[in-house]
């Protein structure tokens, strides 16, 4: 058996080792020191100075949080994309409030605005309140309409949540991805284009809301000399261990997403003459992806029957793993009592979508191995046609 291709693992550059033994060294062995400080400094500059940042031990706690200073409290509803990974849903539970979903439009797989002015409007209309906050999600790596996202929100003075776990360092207008929102929240778990094998930031450009992020994430403790506490807090700090990982990886964050990208032209041009794939593509040159995942669908009725399943089952048999794409939230067990606003997009999407083998570690030979598992299937299948 040839060793086993995964979707998506961590990609150390050798730097990391050297911040975790200064961490080491000079004992700052907890969620304060000097690795927290300059990891957050590398990422503000690298998004250009627009955003603070908090570093925390997951971006679930960043979206967490993130609602929590968004004011979202019980009974209140949240609008969230439906096409995305639970993370980005389950905080509003955590907080008692309700998800309201919203399809995707086909272009960049993320939120219609359609959909989602409708939505808004007709929760006013039912409930007599307007949701709380709006979660926009940049899927594997691809921006989202975010302008007309925006545009909505304030229409309707609804603030945006922006989900960019996937997304760091893609663009929408030469603008990065995580600066848009009132708040943004982005994964550093060991799946995403840089890692510190877990933990997540939350971005504002308001500092005060990260002055309040940083008292919630300790525990919510009041000045005073004795532990005093008017609020309930949270533990939710990246330990300055972790961020030495961080460090290291912001050197080469840039390098990470040239070779993802560079992956997905791979795959693109290998496939190019199969009929019945087609990629998550850059709706225009507005968009800049990261390609975190490479995410594409098949149509069985142009591959002569061969469908996502069929695909997954061959890779999975050469070792290679791939995965259907996210499950609509609007379809998850857990949330089938939640409203749903679209004409079943993202449903079209899960249904003949699937991620391919992506990590910045793989070598030109992996992808050629992967694609020519693909280029068979689909070939032997073309042929039988015949
Ligand atoms: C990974 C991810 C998260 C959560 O990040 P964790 O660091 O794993 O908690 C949230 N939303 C999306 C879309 C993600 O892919």
């Amino acid at each position: 058996m040839p060793p086993r291709i995964h979707l998506s693992l961590a990609h150390l550059c050798g730097k990391e080792i050297e911040y975790i033994r200064e961490a080491l060294n000079s004992n700052w062995v907890t969620t304060v020191g000097p690795n927290l400080n300059a990891f957050e400094k590398d990422i503000e500059v690298y998004l250009g100075n627009q955003s603070c940042a908090l570093a925390l031990n997951s971006g679930t706690a960043a979206i967490h949080l993130g609602l929590l200073l968004l004011g979202v409290t019980p009974g209140d509803e949240v609008v969230c994309q439906s096409f995305t990974y639970a993370a980005s849903t389950n905080p509003i539970y955590y907080l008692g409030a309700k998800p309201v979903f919203v399809d995707s439009e086909p272009n960049t797989w993320n939120m219609s605005p359609e959909h989602l002015q409708l939505a808004i409007e007709d929760r006013i209309g039912q409930t007599g309140k307007k949701p709380a906050a709006i979660i926009a999600v940049h899927l594997y790596g691809m921006p989202a309409k975010i302008d007309e996202i925006i545009k909505i929100a304030n229409q309707y003075q609804i603030p945006v949540l922006e989900d960019a776990a996937e997304a760091l360092g893609s663009m929408y207008k030469r603008i990065k991805c995580g600066t848009f929102g009132d708040i943004a929240a982005v994964s550093f778990n060991g799946n995403k284009i840089i890692t510190t094998s877990g933990g997540g930031v939350l971005l504002s450009g308001n500092e005060a809301y990260i002055k309040q992020a940083r008292f919630f994430s300790t525990q919510a403790r009041d000045a005073a000399p004795h532990y005093q506490h008017s609020h309930i807090g949270y533990n939710y700090r990246m330990s300055n261990v972790l961020a030495g990982i961080g460090r290291g990886q912001m050197e080469v964050l840039p390098l990470r997403i040239e070779r993802r990208r560079e992956i997905n032209r791979s795959y693109r041009s290998y496939l190019s003459d199969i009929k019945g794939i087609t990629f998550q593509t850059e709706p225009s040159p507005d968009f800049f992806s990261n390609y975190w995942l490479t995410a594409l669908l098949v149509d069985p009725a142009k591959t002569g029957g061969i469908t996502r399943d069929d695909l997954i089952t061959d890779l999975e048999t050469a070792n290679i793993e791939a995965r259907p794409l996210w499950k609509p939230m609007h379809l998850q067990p857990v949330f089938s009592d939640c409203p749903y606003y679209g004409n079943d997009t993202c449903t079209r999407l899960f249904e003949n979508g699937l991620c391919l083998p992506s990590s910045s570690i793989l070598t030109d030979d992996d992808i050629l191995r992967v694609a020519e598992i693909l280029r068979m299937a689909t070939l032997m299948c073309a042929r039988e046609e015949k």
